[in-house]
């Protein structure tokens, strides 16, 4: 888009500040607002933040060992195609911005959202290209104290759906506005829990609808006086997930590379390698998809979440599912989903970790095994060893080890961000095991 257009759009709707957003190592949607006044330059040249922007971890915490510390400054740039009014909120618009050296066009090393974009555009050049939908649970409930939203509901009940009705309204109207394609909302499995399904999109621009998705639920539920929360295990009993539905594409046939040749095959040769791929890196990915500690007590067996390193049919207990889809729709909609992806991911490094890991499936034609047709948290241990299915990594700790043995994702990531969010992500580790020592203490003193 051009910058004239942005300007006129922005006159047009009012817009006073333009939120300039990207994504840190932390997980977390930053920004820096533009006074309307100053955007073109901001437009053209993008604005100064310093390094240290990828230094913090999702505690709020400055990381000294996260390479960058007060000296050194990056540009934030505006993708321009992204730029879309905010019409849930007072003359506001935002843009979704790359991380760039001061000087010249070259990406800042340590950026996710230009890592992806390198990484995407190396597979549009091998004729694949990703087609992607994140598919987001959230919470949005009334708590004066913050405490549990009430009510007992269950699975995808429609007094759910008119629980939520008037904010899920507003969530949609505003996505559309955005020119976000909503195709269902679902009222989830607890009271207050919800999911909006959008349209697929092709690379990077679907992280980014992903990013006003985030950005417009928790602005619409602040309008509402609601509050919100993408936290994958929030309350007892639920857990939100940020499952990623992802094929590949030939541009030029406009075929998909997923779909397979005979009726008897789930997935083409390529998906199924792209499937062995990620379950090879499995363990690593989990770094990247998800994140948090808070992300490790949703991995459990049995939570819809996916505990087990396999795949499976319509199996939504297997990390990778392969929707069942009807046989006149599998040229266009056979795809797989990633079900341990959640919200506190950074969702540039969730896709790329996914992407990297797929595509190292496919140069080794790694063979996934058989799919599984059974709940693997109700296999016994030798059913699941003969088919080498492993528990996937129980803590961040562990995912966390796991991919600082990844060359695959290092090579993905690039050595500067592979570093930084390592030590970003470990930090955040440190912390939760350090203060298990005082609720042991607390917990202990009586005892002995
Ligand atoms: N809430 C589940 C999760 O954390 C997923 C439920 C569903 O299949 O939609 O992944
Ligand atoms: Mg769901």
């Amino acid at each position: 888009m051009e910058s004239q257009t942005i300007r006129e759009r922005c006159e047009r709707a009012d817009v006073k500040l333009v939120r300039l957003l990207y994504v840190g190592n932390d997980g977390v949607i930053h920004g820096h607002s533009i006074e309307r006044s100053h955007l073109a330059d901001a437009l053209e040249s993008g604005v100064p933040v310093p390094k240290l922007v990828q230094s913090f971890n999702a505690l709020g915490q400055r990381i000294k060992d996260a390479r960058f510390d007060a000296v050194g400054e990056v540009r934030l740039v505006p993708d321009r195609s992204t730029f879309r009014v905010l019409d849930h909120e007072a003359r506001v618009a935002a843009v979704c911005c790359t991380l760039q050296e001061m000087d010249g066009d070259a990406a800042w090393s340590a950026g996710p959202r230009a890592a992806l974009e390198r990484l995407v555009s190396s597979l549009e050049n091998d004729g694949a290209v990703p087609s992607l939908a994140l598919e987001s649970e959230f919470h949005v409930y009334a708590s004066a104290d913050g405490g549990q939203p009430d009510g007992d509901r269950g699975l995808y009940t429609t007094d759910g759906m008119r629980h939520s009705h008037d904010v899920v309204l507003d969530i949609i109207d505003a996505l559309e506005s955005q020119g976000i394609e909503v195709k269902k909302h679902v009222a989830e499995y607890a009271p207050g829990q919800n999911e909006i399904v959008t349209g697929h999109r092709d690379g990077v621009a679907a992280v980014d609808d992903y990013v006003f998705l985030r950005e417009t639920v928790a602005g619409v539920a602040d309008s509402h006086d609601l509050e919100t929360t993408f936290l994958p295990h929030p309350f007892e009993a639920t857990t939100n997930g940020c499952h990623v539905h992802l094929s590949l594409w030939d541009e030029a046939t406009e075929t998909n590379r997923f779909a397979p040749s005979s009726a008897d095959e789930p997935l083409s040769r390529m998906g199924r390698h792209f499937v062995g791929g990620i379950l090879d890196h499995c363990s690593a990915l989990l770094a990247l998809t998800s994140p948090t500690v808070n992300s490790y007590v949703r991995l459990q067996p049995q939570a819809g979440a996916a505990a087990y390193s396999c795949w499976g049919i319509g199996n939504r207990e297997a990390a990778v599912r392969v929707p069942e889809v009807p046989s006149d729709e599998r040229d266009a909609a056979t795809r797989i989903e990633f079900r341990p992806a959640d919200n506190t991911a950074n969702p540039y490094l969730s896709v790329l970790g996914l992407l990297a890991a797929g595509r190292d499936g496919i140069r080794n034609e790694t063979e996934p095994g058989e799919a599984l047709d059974a709940d693997p948290g109700n296999c016994d241990d030798e059913r699941l060893a003969e088919r080498g299915i492993r528990r996937l990594p129980t803590t961040l700790g562990e995912a966390l080890d796991a991919l600082a043995d990844d060359d695959v994702l290092e090579a993905a990531m690039g050595t500067r961000l592979f570093e930084s969010y390592l030590a970003v992500k470990r930090s955040e580790w440190e912390a939760f095991t350090a203060s298990a020592a005082t609720w042991e203490r607390q917990t202990l003193r009586q005892t002995f």
